[in-house]
């Protein structure tokens, strides 16, 4: 993509934080010649050992990157999402994905180990021969202060003082961003009540047993649903993991902990009479199960303030009810990268207004519609449930109130370039 800077010198970006979002956005901005360093607090680069999920609203973007060869090798394609009765495993709602993504929404809805999708976003950042300039990723730099007294520069300043000034501020540094904070913006943090059971299951153990021999069958995105409580499954690396996230009521140990070690008795405790398939499957994790404290944000219009602006779950962190947050922070990279990329500095306020506009109705509608989904997922069985029931068995597409249409359609974007990467699906 032709950069608008090309002959002078280009915008620099400051992005703290490297996790998807904020790696996502340096790619994004790299391929419009923007000039850009990550300041990552943790020693080294990477993602946590966990499954993950894009559907075709972000699979778009990363196409659109030109990350298609490198994606392609490392996903998993799930045929279908399924969705399972806690009781006895009965499907009340099937919806397509495989091809039908690729031909209705011209992306695909991909599965893959979370280190695998960090490390192309980060191959492609420092890739010598990609387009535009290489960008400066540093680990071991937390920032721990802002100055703005340049309105025009404002300053990341790192623990061990470092200072990095630039033309813009990017806080991709998660649910509890200190860009955020340090920018004065509203203290929007919600706890849920929930947590989240986090395993990967070895796949040679889940294909030897005939009682879950299934799940290598045929590749799908499983969610069941009980009372108060919800599981999600699917393969990732072609067979080589069961990844599984289970959703229950939260202790207090791990609402104050956030993040707590714990082990397959407990992953397989927590669904108790819930349909024997459950157990077989749970109980082969190997200790290694982890859980994990859900917070989110509360709906929140302001993003930025002057040269200074959030992306990702710094900004509208959700629970991963409609498994969008990354996914949103990639759209929040895409349509932030298109608005930096066509000014220079005298516009960069209009540009990030103009991507706060485009972003922030958009992602504020997914956390609401994954709060949501709390309730919708774990209703009681009884009336209201047989009604949820009914509604998916006859093909709602979506879940809530917000269509699948919607949601995987994305935010629409004005570069026609992008549409040059689009999926050629096999016809
Ligand atoms: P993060 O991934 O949190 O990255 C922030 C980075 O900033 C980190 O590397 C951190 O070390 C760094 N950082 C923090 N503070 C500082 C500082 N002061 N200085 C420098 N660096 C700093 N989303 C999907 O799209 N699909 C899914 O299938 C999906 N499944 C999920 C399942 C579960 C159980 C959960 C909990 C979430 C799921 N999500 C999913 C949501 C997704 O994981 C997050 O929304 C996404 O990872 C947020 O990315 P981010 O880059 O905004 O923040």
């Amino acid at each position: 993509m032709a950069s608008p800077h090309s002959s002078t010198q280009s915008l620099e970006v400051t992005v703290v934080g490297g996790g998807l979002g904020g790696l996502t956005a340096a790619l994004a901005l790299r391929l419009r010649g923007l000039r850009v360093t990550v300041l990552e607090q943790a020693p080294r680069l990477g993602e946590i050992g966990a499954g993950i999920q894009t559907a075709p609203n972000a699979s778009r973007i990363l196409l659109g990157l030109g990350l298609r060869g490198r994606l392609e090798a490392i996903r998993t394609e799930p045929l279908d999402q399924v969705r399972r009765r806690w009781q006895d495993g009965s499907i009340i709602g099937l919806t397509p994905l495989g091809e039908f993504c690729k031909r209705t929404y011209n992306a695909p809805y991909w599965h893959y180990h979370r280190a695998d999708l960090h490390r192309v976003l980060m191959d492609a950042c420092v890739d010598p021969d990609g387009p535009g300039p290489v960008v400066d990723l540093r680990t071991d730099s937390r920032v721990t202060a802002l100055d703005r007294g340049d309105p025009a520069r404002p300053v990341a300043v790192t623990a061990d003082g470092a200072e990095y000034a630039a033309d813009v501020l990017i806080g991709a540094d998660g649910v509890r961003s200190a860009v955020r904070d340090l920018m004065g913006a509203p203290d929007t943090l919600r706890f849920s009540g929930d947590m989240a059971f986090r395993a990967l299951i070895p796949g040679d153990l889940i294909a030897a047993d005939p009682a879950t021999r299934w799940l290598v069958d045929r590749y799908q995105s499983t969610i069941w649903y009980g009372p108060d409580r919800h599981l999600v499954h699917y393969m990732i690396r072609g067979g080589e993991f069961l990844n599984v996230v289970g959703c229950v009521p939260c202790t207090d140990e791990v609402r104050e902990r956030w993040t707590v070690a714990s082990t397959a008795r407990e992953l397989v405790d927590a669904f108790p009479g819930w349909d024997d398939r459950v157990a077989a499957m749970l109980g082969k994790a190997k200790d290694d199960v982890s859980c994990f404290a859900l917070y989110h944000r509360r709906r929140d219009p302001v993003w930025m303030d002057g040269h200074t602006a959030l992306l990702g779950d710094a900004c509208h962190a959700m629970l991963p009810y409609q498994a969008q947050g990354a996914s949103q922070a990639m759209e929040d990279a895409a349509v932030l990268a298109e608005e930096l990329g066509r000014v220079t500095r005298a516009g960069v306020e209009t540009a990030l207004r103009r991507y706060v506009d485009r972003r922030a109705k958009h992602a504020g509608m997914v956390q609401d519609a994954s709060l949501r989904n709390m309730a919708f997922y774990h209703l009681p069985d009884g009336p209201e449930q047989e009604a949820r029931d009914e509604l998916l068995r006859r093909g709602f597409s979506g879940e809530s109130d917000i269509s699948y249409d919607w949601l995987w359609s994305g935010t629409p974007l004005h570069d026609p370039d992008l549409g040059a990467f689009a999926y050629q699906f096999a016809r």
